[in-house]
């Protein structure tokens, strides 16, 4: 009976068995993904008393797919916004910063992140990069942010840099948090479905109680630019190649502006932690939906990664790398940048909640707490609460 495991919940400290005593009259909500952005919008949801949700999804956890960016990503945290009050970094760095710290099963780990702005790259008109973003700006507005940041003196930069900064930043095993984060969803009842939309207000009729959901949220990442009712044609892949290897890379993940190789690759090294492998990047290709690693790309990516950080073999160069696997993840690019807000779709209240390029992780709480205030928009906060 509810009653008892209730009780035994509390015993445990756990969170009680919300399936258990839901009832018809509870919001209601179905989200639409089971990535990065997804997950953390599903929590967030959950832990609000008085939400029933259900996570629908083609992809879960466990899988490798060209469609599902979120297994392939580093991914730390390396401020990108161009925006100086970006809400979505700003708010999702305290949470990993505590998960590290505090919550060695979620799979992250504290490391310096070193930026390098290549000489090279600085033009009159300012620093240009691969990926054009806020990270290589010159006095960055997230220096207020990261921990122990510091400018590094001339004598700390390798050859060729103009300048570069240091700071504190996370790195998350991406194979040890997302299912982490299934984890946390079901301890507070959270329901998982696999099923493939064609539309995005087929998600309404999936909710595990069986009653019509109040309220979609749309995590669909790459793919809202195919999600019938969305069809964003802003929405398109920014691919990353990756090579992962068992190499360690000592507590530093350096970044740098660019590099000699073309326009769409960047230099980037991150050890996972809990085991997970160093992650040697990369590319940053617009536009380019090829699934499969190009080895002329992993080589120059093996190349420029022991140049950058001869740690990694111990100066044995390219020969000293064990790979594990190669890989590539295409980053949901929206050219207007990240799409949070609601719609009416053919009367179905849709959150959207998509197209965050190369920043997903680092922006997951940020981004999902602005979620849920729509949800409470869209649902009245009051409703919900009266429902209790
Ligand atoms: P996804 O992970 O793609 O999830 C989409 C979900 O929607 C999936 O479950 C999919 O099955 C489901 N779905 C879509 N359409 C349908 C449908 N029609 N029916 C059913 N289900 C559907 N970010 C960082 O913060 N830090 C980093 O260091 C970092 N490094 C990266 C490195 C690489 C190489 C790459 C590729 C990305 C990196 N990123 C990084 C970016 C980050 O991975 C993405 O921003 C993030 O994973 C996007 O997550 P998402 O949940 O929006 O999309």
């Amino acid at each position: 009976p509810p009653s008892c495991s209730l009780e035994v919940s509390s015993l445990l400290n756990l969170a009680p068995e919300r399936s258990l005593i839901t009832t018809p009259n509870m919001p209601n909500i179905v989200v639409l993904g089971a990535g990065v952005s997804g997950l953390t919008c599903a929590l967030l949801l959950a832990r609000q008393k008085g939400n029933v949700v259900t996570v629908v999804a083609k992809h879960m956890p466990g899988d490798y797919d060209i469609e599902y960016t979120s297994p392939w990503a580093g991914a730390n945290v390396l401020p990108m916004s161009l925006d100086k009050d970006s809400r979505w970094e700003r708010r999702t760095w305290p949470e990993l910063r505590r998960l590290a710290a505090e919550v060695p099963e979620a799979g992250l780990h504290v490391q310096t992140a070193r930026v390098l702005r290549r000489q090279a790259d600085v033009t009159p008109e300012g620093l240009k990069s691969a990926m054009v973003d806020g990270l290589y700006q010159f006095s960055p507005w997230y220096q207020e942010l990261m921990d122990d940041f510091r400018e590094l003196p001339a004598a700390e930069l390798p050859e060729g840099m103009h300048s570069g900064c240091e700071f504190t930043s996370v790195c998350i095993n991406t194979a040890i948090y997302l299912p982490w984060l299934v984890g946390q969803c079901a301890r507070l009842g959270v329901r998982f479905r696999r099923a493939v939309l064609k539309h995005v207000s087929e998600a309404a009729a999936l909710s595990h109680t069986g009653e019509r959901a109040e309220l979609v949220v749309n995590a669909s990442g790459l793919l809202a630019c195919r999600l019938g009712g969305v069809m964003d044609d802003k929405v398109i892949p920014a691919r990353g190649q990756i090579v992962l290897v068992r190499n360690e890379a000592a507590g530093i993940m350096p970044t740098t502006s660019g590099c000699a190789d073309g326009d769409d690759e960047v230099v980037y090294v991150m050890q996972r932690a809990l085991g997970g492998g160093t992650v040697l990047g990369g590319t940053y290709m617009r536009g380019n939906w090829e699934a499969n690693p190009d080895p002329n790309i992993a080589m120059r990516i093996m190349r420029r990664a022991v140049e950058m950080h001869p740690e990694l073999t111990g100066g044995k160069g390219v020969e000293g790398l064990d790979i594990i696997r190669h890989g590539v993840g295409l980053r949901p690019l929206r050219k207007e940048g990240v799409r949070i807000e609601k719609e009416l779709i053919d009367g179905t209240w849709v959150v959207h909640n998509y197209g965050h390029a190369g920043w997903g992780y680092q922006g997951s709480f940020g981004c999902a707490e602005r979620v849920v205030e729509l949800v409470d928009e869209v649902l009245g906060k009051a409703k919900r609460e009266s429902k209790l």
